[in-house]
């Protein structure tokens, strides 16, 4: 059988009006939120899980942090961006849609701040989804952060199709940043503490449940 994108994402139905807009704005200014498929099944995914509380690295715009609180709607969910402009952009749309209670957008870079002002918050589930090539250090990071039977999600592990490129055949500046998506993969699906499943969806995820 062969599906066409196209077909697949006609499927999907449309989103409400702030989510459209937000899509628009993304597109435009080159802001990467996660791709349409993606998110879906991530979103499929945490229906199934139902965390109720979820940590966030990489907030942009908030696009996914509010798809993740409009789908789960009991959720809470504390989300990390260090570009200030973003991060401002993303409390204006979480208010405009009324969320505010229920995200909390800390400002700052994730490897930087003080764990502390997580509190003692544990999470159900942590989404990382920033600077691609660091994703051992957050998630060294804030694993401990992680309740038992939690779950961590790890989106852009094909880095555009980048990921599937000899390394010849990558651009230089970028090698080390493939590398380093490599390795984590590599580490990840290999460590003992979590049992790790990738989805070959959007830009590729890792879905690492902690045993
Ligand atoms: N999750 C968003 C997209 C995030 S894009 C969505 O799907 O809607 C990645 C974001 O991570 C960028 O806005 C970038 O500024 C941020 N980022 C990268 N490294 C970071 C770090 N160390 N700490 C906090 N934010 C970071
Ligand atoms: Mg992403």
């Amino acid at each position: 059988m062969n599906i066409s994108d196209d077909f697949l994402k006609d499927l999907i139905k449309p989103r409400s009006s702030i989510f459209m807009e937000m899509e628009q704005y993304a597109k435009e200014n080159h802001v990467p939120i996660m791709q349409l498929m993606g998110m879906e099944s991530l979103l499929q995914l945490l229906s199934l899980q139902k965390p109720s509380t979820i940590l966030e690295l990489g907030t942009a715009i908030g696009y996914s942090s509010m798809r993740m609180a409009m789908k789960l709607v009991e959720a809470t969910i504390v989300t990390i961006e260090r570009d200030e402009q973003k991060a401002e952009l993303a409390k204006n749309y979480i208010e405009r849609a009324n969320l505010q209670q229920r995200i909390q957008v800390i400002v700052g870079d994730a490897l930087e701040i003080s764990s502390e002002s997580l509190g003692s918050k544990k999470f159900d589930a942590i989404f990382i989804d920033a600077a691609k090539g660091q994703y051992k250090n957050f998630f060294e990071k804030y694993a401990p952060f992680l309740h038992d039977g939690g779950v961590i999600y790890c989106d852009n592990l094909l880095l555009n199709g980048l990921s599937e490129l000899p390394m010849s055949e990558v651009p230089r500046r970028k090698r080390t940043m493939v590398r380093n998506q490599h390795q984590f993969m590599e580490w990840l699906m290999n460590h003992p503490d979590y049992d790790t499943a990738f989805f070959p969806v959007g830009d590729g995820m890792l879905v690492s449940i902690k045993r």
